[in-house]
């Protein structure tokens, strides 16, 4: 068994092998910011097809939508986020350090009468001093203007979670496509967080990418749709991204953790390299959400059940999680350092389907014109089959395994002089680094059986 990854070997394992880097790097980042990589993105894609295929279109009854970041103010201030979207701040008045209250207090718990009492004998952890204010709310969302004027009229928000505009297409959704209850809503995209302390690398962002799916039920039916979704997220970490089951935990939310929209709220904790923390939520939002729009704009987004003839708000049963944080979980559980015959490789255990590249093509030598022709052949047919193929001829045999290792290839191809004889090939796995020969056809249904 490989000892447990630290977090800076895997910021480490990122920027050397081009999978994130910081932000504006080259004029000292910005704090909470990250650029992914041509690696990173690759895994990010992975990940997101993954949940797009399980949520959308394995679904028979859950629509995609691509809603713009920018929304009507109006929108934020009926679901509660212009005033209620908080974090406990503590300032410190002797070296004007900003810190989150509950993290400082080390509680789940987000009530400032609580933290109040807990923070009392606390110190800054910047400075030292006793010198913290109470604790307060501080709003998180990010605002902007809208237009050539900046005045308080133009004022919009940078959304804060892409669930918002699910809410006011509920209803654009259920007329065009006919949809009848229980449905869903889903969509992929950035939101933003003006987060106090934003850290452990891409755990804790300032700009996140979140995948989300909204799910309209009548009211009847809240604990079997929740256990649903519980049930799916669960599911789809173990069997589609090859997560660990021990590494995974349930977190139920006290009443004093709750966002201010739910009634109930299940995350996934899994153990990151900087401990057990949230990855994945599950929540019921109640009719919360559609309510609180119904009052603001007037409009009905009432349900209207043909068969029962009853007519009521439609509650929500949410699934949200963080690309970056299941990037991470990703990499963290796929991070193994290993000792192969007295040789030392760090090796990412990635499934198949999340890998970069399916498989990396070498010619044996690099200085014989005809096993460069033909492993070029070679590499342009699984190419042409996979998309995600590389070609590495830098350094020796050695070098460009334990390269392909670090990135997590699952397989290297080498072409030497019996490829020219007989079509054969060495086929290295990853895992286990056995080599065997094999045809080019061979190893192509081989792998499209793996993914
Ligand atoms: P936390 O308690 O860690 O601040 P949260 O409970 O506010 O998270 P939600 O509002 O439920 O998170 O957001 C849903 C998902 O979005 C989270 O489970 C997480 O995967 C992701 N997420 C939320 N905030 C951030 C952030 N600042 N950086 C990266 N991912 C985030």
């Amino acid at each position: 068994m490989s000892e447990k990854v630290t977090l800076d070997e895997l910021v480490s394992l990122c920027k050397r092998r081009g999978f994130v880097f910081q932000a504006s790097d080259i004029y000292g980042g910005l704090a909470g910011f990250w650029d992914y990589g041509p690696l990173g993105i690759e895994i990010v894609q992975n990940i997101k097809n993954l949940w797009w295929r399980a949520v959308v279109r394995e679904q028979e009854n859950i629509y995609g939508l691509d809603s713009a970041i920018i929304q009507n103010p109006k929108l934020w201030e009926a679901s509660g986020h212009v005033a209620g979207f908080t974090d406990p701040l503590v300032d410190c008045k002797n070296c004007g350090a900003r810190i989150r209250a509950d993290h400082l207090a080390d509680t789940d718990s987000t009530d400032i009468d609580e933290l109040t009492k807990l923070l009392q004998d606390k110190v800054c952890p910047s400075c030292g001093k006793k010198t913290l204010t109470a604790p307060r709310k501080y709003n998180m969302m990010m605002k902007t203007w809208v237009g050539p004027v900046e005045d308080d009229s133009a004022v919009a928000y940078l959304r804060p979670e892409t669930a918002g505009p699910m809410f006011t297409n509920f209803d654009n959704v259920r007329e065009t496509m006919r949809a009848k209850l229980p449905f869903g809503i889903a969509q992929i995209g950035k939101a933003f967080r003006n987060e106090i302390s934003p850290r452990d690398f891409i755990f804790r962002v300032r700009e996140l990418e979140q995948m989300e799916m909204q799910y309209f039920i009548n009211p009847a039916d809240q604990q079997t749709a929740y256990e649903q979704w519980r049930k799916f997220a669960w599911n789809f970490l173990t069997e589609r991204l090859g997560i660990a089951e021990q590494s995974i935990k349930w977190h139920e939310h006290g009443a004093d953790e709750r966002a201010h929209y739910a009634k109930a709220a299940h995350d996934i904790y899994f153990d990151f390299p900087h401990g057990s923390k949230e990855l994945w939520g599950t929540h019921n939002r109640t009719d919360f959400d559609l309510s609180n729009h119904i009052k603001a704009s007037g409009k009905d987004l009432q349900y209207f059940d043909e068969a029962t003839k009853e007519r009521f708000t439609p509650y929500v049963i949410e699934s949200s999680v963080g690309v970056g944080r299941m990037f991470l979980a990703v990499l963290t559980n796929a991070y193994h350092k290993e000792s192969i015959n007295g040789e030392e490789r760090i090796v990412l255990k990635l499934h198949a389907n999340l890998a970069p590249y399916k498989l990396a093509v070498s010619p044996l030598l690099k200085n014989k014109p005809e096993l460069i022709h033909r492993a070029k052949e070679i590499y342009d047919e699984f190419k042409k089959v996979f998309g995600n193929v590389i070609w590495d001829d830098n350094g020796n045999i050695g070098k460009r395994y334990r390269r392909q290792d670090e990135i997590g290839t699952p397989y290297c191809v080498t072409i030497d002089f019996q490829t020219l004889d007989d079509g054969t090939v060495t086929l290295r796995d990853r895992d286990t680094t056995q080599q065997e020969r094999a045809s080019v056809s061979e190893i192509i249904s081989k792998l499209q059986n793996n993914s």
